[in-house]
């Protein structure tokens, strides 16, 4: 079976937009979502126009904020101080990656936990390795999202997480642990991963290395995420080698199509709840 990223990404942003419909006859005003782009980089400006596209498209109230590439650290930091003050905001977002002069920690800190609709902020990294609500990592929780709809029931499963990354594999390890999963965290220093990955229920594959899983590291009826994007001659690729594991796998992504509609849906779910929150 085929994971349809896209068609499960639509369908979680009809649910969006009926929400925000409802808020904005209740609240009288609709979430706010402000993303901060810094530079130049083409892929990161295609994800913005993007997030902006589909925020827009579902009724949230989206502003993009652009610097140029020398813009000075300071004034990123207040002007994220401006918006955490800002009651029309209710999530920020800074693209990554940010210029090698501006502390990319620092900018995440200065984002209020409440308005940190990435789920990067150390005390929601926290609260999910704590097993407590947080904000959740968008596309961690797109993983999540696409992996429940194939098994309800996650609990006992051994799951194997390829890439130990803050941003994929460490959250999705620990939301992966939420749910009873034995869970196996791996990465560039893990020795036989083949036999690693032959032991999975559940394969989260989130390395950006082309084709990388094979169909002979994956057990029959295993269900196989593939979070990687990577461009080769060939067009964009996932991790996952998808016509040999495909034949093996119960359910598997592709790529395009499987994680990346749920990264932006999930965004726009992390803003709708971060309004939510603040008007509770
Ligand atoms: P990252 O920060 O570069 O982390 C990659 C991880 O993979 C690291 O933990 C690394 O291990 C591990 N690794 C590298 N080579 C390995 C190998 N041969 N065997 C096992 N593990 C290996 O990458 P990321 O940001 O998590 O992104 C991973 C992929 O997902 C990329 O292709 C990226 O483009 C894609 N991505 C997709 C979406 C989406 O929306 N679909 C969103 C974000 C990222 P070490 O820790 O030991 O270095």
């Amino acid at each position: 079976m085929i994971i349809d990223g896209k068609k499960i990404a639509e369908t979680l942003r009809q649910k969006l937009k009926k929400e925000i419909i409802e808020i904005k006859s209740s609240f009288k005003s609709v979430p706010g979502l402000t993303v901060i782009l810094i530079g130049e980089d083409a892929a990161s400006k295609i994800y913005v126009k993007n997030k902006e596209k589909f925020s827009k498209e579902i009724g949230i109230n989206s502003e993009v904020i652009k610097y140029p590439e020398n813009i000075e650290e300071k004034e990123v930091l207040t002007k994220i101080i401006e918006l955490n003050k800002n009651k029309k905001v209710s999530g920020i977002l800074v693209q990554l990656p940010l210029p090698k002069h501006i502390n990319k920690q620092k900018v995440i800190e200065t984002i209020l936990p409440e308005k940190d609709v990435d789920g990067f902020h150390p005390i929601n990294v926290g609260n999910l390795s704590s097993g407590y609500d947080s904000k959740i990592p968008c596309t961690p929780l797109g993983c999540f999202i696409l992996l429940k709809e194939i098994e309800k029931n996650l609990s006992g499963k051994h799951a194997v997480v390829i890439g130990r990354s803050n941003l994929n594999g460490k959250p999705m390890a620990q939301l992966l642990l939420k749910e009873n999963c034995t869970v196996t965290i791996t990465h560039s220093k893990t020795k036989d991963l083949k036999s690693q990955c032959n032991k999975a229920d559940i394969i989260i594959a989130a390395v950006g290395k082309p084709k990388l899983v094979k169909g002979d590291w994956v057990k029959k009826n295993a269900i196989v995420i593939d979070v990687g994007i990577n461009k080769t001659s060939d067009g964009i690729v996932g991790d996952v080698d998808f016509n040999e594991v495909s034949k093996v796998a119960r359910a598997i992504t592709p790529v395009p199509g499987g994680v990346g509609p749920m990264t932006i849906a999930c965004l726009l779910r992390n803003t709708v709840e971060c309004f939510k929150r603040a008007n509770s």
